[in-house]
């Protein structure tokens, strides 16, 4: 015996997609219900993303979960490229006329599950999609010692990479694009003020490296290493040596060391399934694509997904009209490939791919470009700002 439930829009995965487009949804009257298998704690102390698109921030602002942000977040209008013991500064705000925004996705994640609360079912196990091609699609799960069945309009699959949304659609329907690169990046959290006031992309021979920060008490960097590595090769001290090793001198000398309160390795994946909707299920943020972290734009890709998807249930649920969830695939995917370009292209910047001497010349040249010509410094600007959305195709 199941206990039935119904709700408009379920959704999979309390993430930052599926926390936010749960919001947006409910501020428009439409209600929805998260399932997420891990708990609130859990999901909030995730280390993961921290530096926001113009876009991102607008959208958070729009759902009203923007206030601490607003208040806490570091204000970003450009950030350093560091090569061959050098600086370039990548003026944001003077070449794309905006600025990005510093806040942690924990906190991000911290607000909207404070402002969505009993929408959503923490531990929820088992999910699993049924009847999308209908017009009654249902998810069951079980939690808390009951099976449950969820009957709904719509599904939402906001259950990142490794979710189960993507997985059901059989293989026929769905293509997968994707690159791996031989390398991963270890990264450290410290409560010891950054290096400087913004980001520093270092590319070195020894390695790409990052100079990222939480806020002016936190900082957050990172080395490339190899994918196979394991961070008990990696002792703080170990750390802090590589980290300077790959900066400029100056830079390097302005390091604060102190002990790391979280440490990682994460692989560097592209990854984008096409297309993002299958009857009634769309794929959203993560569960449909993967981008490095070169460039920022996990999180800032899936707030925009939820931002086209969501103004297409609302015109759904509205009146009824379909043109715009039509339109949620191509419109995302033209958005998703933009970025999935720009990422591919800073990682092959910035990284040490191999020892091949031409491939690091090549890099030095192409480092030195960017530094001398606005135009190429401008392209790199208004990509890392976030490209403008595709428009609506309304036939009204
Ligand atoms: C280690 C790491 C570091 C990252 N660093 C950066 C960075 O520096 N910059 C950047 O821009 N991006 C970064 N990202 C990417 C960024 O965090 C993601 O793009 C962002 O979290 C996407 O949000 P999402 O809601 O789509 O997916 P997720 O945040 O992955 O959320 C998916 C949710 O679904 C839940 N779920 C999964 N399967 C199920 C299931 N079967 N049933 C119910 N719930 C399920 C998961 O527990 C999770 O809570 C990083 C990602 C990782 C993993």
């Amino acid at each position: 015996m199941s206990n039935v439930k119904r709700t408009r829009v379920a959704i999979v995965g309390a993430g930052p997609s599926g926390l936010l487009l749960s919001k947006l949804l409910d501020d428009h009257g439409i209600d929805s219900i998260v399932l997420e298998r891990r708990s609130r704690e859990h999901v909030e102390a995730r280390v993961r993303a921290g530096l926001l698109e113009w876009s991102t921030v607008e959208l958070l602002n729009e759902a009203g979960v923007g206030e601490r942000m607003m208040r806490e977040g570091l204000l970003h209008g450009g950030f350093a490229l560091a090569f061959d013991g050098r600086m370039h500064r990548i003026d944001l705000e003077g070449l794309a006329g905006r600025p990005m925004l510093v806040y942690g996705q924990t906190e991000i994640e911290r607000d909207l599950a404070d402002a969505t609360g009993d929408q959503v079912v923490w531990n929820a196990h088992d999910v699993a999609i049924h009847d999308v091609d209908g017009s009654a699609p249902r998810v069951t799960y079980s939690a808390d010692g009951t099976h449950n069945e969820l009957r709904c309009e719509f599904i939402a699959g906001c259950d990142g990479y490794h979710g189960v949304t993507r997985k059901s659609v059989p293989t026929g329907r769905i293509a997968h694009y994707e690159r791996t690169y031989p390398f991963g990046w270890l990264g450290i959290l410290a409560d010891v003020p950054p290096v400087g006031d913004e980001l520093i992309y270092a590319n070195h021979a020894d390695g790409f490296a990052l100079c990222s920060m939480r806020s002016r008490a936190r900082s957050r960097y990172y080395v490339q290493c190899a994918l196979d590595d394991r961070i008990e090769n990696w002792p703080d001290e170990r750390f802090w040596a590589e980290l300077k090793g790959r900066l400029p001198a100056e830079q390097a000398a302005r390091v604060v060391e102190g002990p790391s309160i979280e440490k990682s390795i994460a692989p560097l994946r592209s990854f984008v399934a096409e297309p993002m909707r299958f009857g009634r299920l769309f794929l959203v943020g993560d569960a449909a694509h993967i981008v490095p972290p070169t460039g920022a734009k996990g999180l800032n890709l899936a707030a925009a997904d939820v931002r086209v998807l969501h103004e297409g249930l609302v015109e759904y649920c509205r009146n009824g009209r379909t043109t715009l969830i039509d339109e949620y695939s191509e419109r995302a995917l033209s958005r998703v490939w933009k970025a999935t370009r720009f990422s591919w292209w800073f990682t092959t910047l910035m990284h040490k791919f191999s020892d091949d001497a031409f491939t690091r010349k090549l890099q030095l040249a192409e480092l030195d470009y960017l530094a001398e010509s606005p135009a190429a410094s401008r392209a790199l600007a208004e990509n890392y700002t976030g490209l403008p959305f595709a428009a609506q195709r309304r036939a009204d």
